[in-house]
């Protein structure tokens, strides 16, 4: 599994998982073909998601592929950063595809959905294991899904712009030291993003320069427009702080370093830029 998982995820592996006696093994999201090192005879699976989770990395995806199919392991991906619209990994020779409905396909922040899909040599074993576990989802939920659908290329289209085009004015802030978003040429994962994406979302991250625990409070707690919540994907901005340090295995990270990951929604750009502006000035002010 990638070090740069969506943590809950990787809760399941090491608790309900391991439990069961099926052991994880985490990667750097950035090892490429390199990956064939930490294959081991009763490797079954390769948990893959790009960008990763609040870091985001960028992975080889072709290259994990035909390494794991060599040993006869399967691929699975998480899309929920890009959706099948901005990435189709099938296509790319992954096995499994999951993504939470929950962000952009429902895009209103108000059902917890998800999809699976797979190639048609899984089929059958997935469709055992659903009949299995007895999940099904409600009528209604799946209505707000099948509605969301109906606008999600717009909204993601807008997402898109918008976020490329504040994270590119947050590269040129005094306050930041970068922003982590493979839409941007200063991204070490641009390439990658280039050859195989067609688009970007509204979720991306920054590190601030070295501040305060305290400083970051002031810059939260000054933003009006953007909400702090978990669950991005829908129509309204969000911004949390992160620290990965405690969970990580292989990527490390600094517990001084200040992260913040960010959702663009679809409100104006400039009224957005005028709130973080507001936090940034709040963050000067307790320095
Ligand atoms: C939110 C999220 C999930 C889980 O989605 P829920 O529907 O909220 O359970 C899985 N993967 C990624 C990358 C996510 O952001």
């Amino acid at each position: 599994m990638t070090d740069c998982v969506y943590a809950p995820a990787r809760r399941f592996c090491d608790m309900v998982l391991g439990n069961l006696g099926i052991e994880t093994t985490y990667y750097d999201p950035t090892i490429g073909a390199g990956i064939e090192e930490l294959i081991k005879p009763n490797t079954t699976l390769i948990y893959t998601e790009s960008p990763g989770s609040q870091t985001m990395e960028m992975q080889d995806i072709p290259a994990i592929v035909a390494i794991a199919h060599k040993h006869g392991a399967l691929v699975l991906f998480d899309n929920t950063w890009a959706t099948g619209l901005f990435f189709r990994p099938l296509d790319l020779g992954v096995d499994i595809c999951v993504q939470a409905c929950t962000k952009y396909v429902v895009g209103h922040s108000d059902v917890m959905l998800g999809a699976v899909t797979v190639q048609e040599h899984v089929w059958e074993r997935l469709h055992e294991a659903f009949e299995n576990l007895g999940q099904c989802v409600g009528p209604d939920d799946l209505y707000l899904g099948l509605r969301g659908l109906r606008t999600m290329s717009v909204r993601l289209a807008r997402h898109m712009t918008s976020a490329l085009d504040i994270a590119q004015w947050l590269e040129q802030r005094e306050e930041v030291e970068s922003v982590l978003h493979p839409g941007l040429p200063s991204n070490p994962g641009h390439d990658i993003w280039k050859r195989d994406f067609k688009g970007s979302s509204g979720l991306f991250s920054l590190v601030l320069k070295p501040t305060s625990k305290e400083s970051v409070m002031a810059f939260l707690d000054a933003l009006s427009l953007f909400g702090m919540g978990y669950s991005w994907g829908g129509y309204e901005s969000l911004c949390v702080s992160f620290d990965p340090s405690s969970y990580r295995k292989v990527m490390s990270w600094d517990k001084e370093r200040r992260g913040l990951r960010l959702h663009i929604g679809l409100e104006d750009v400039d009224d957005l830029k005028a709130d973080l502006d507001r936090g940034f000035q709040a963050l000067k002010n307790t320095v």
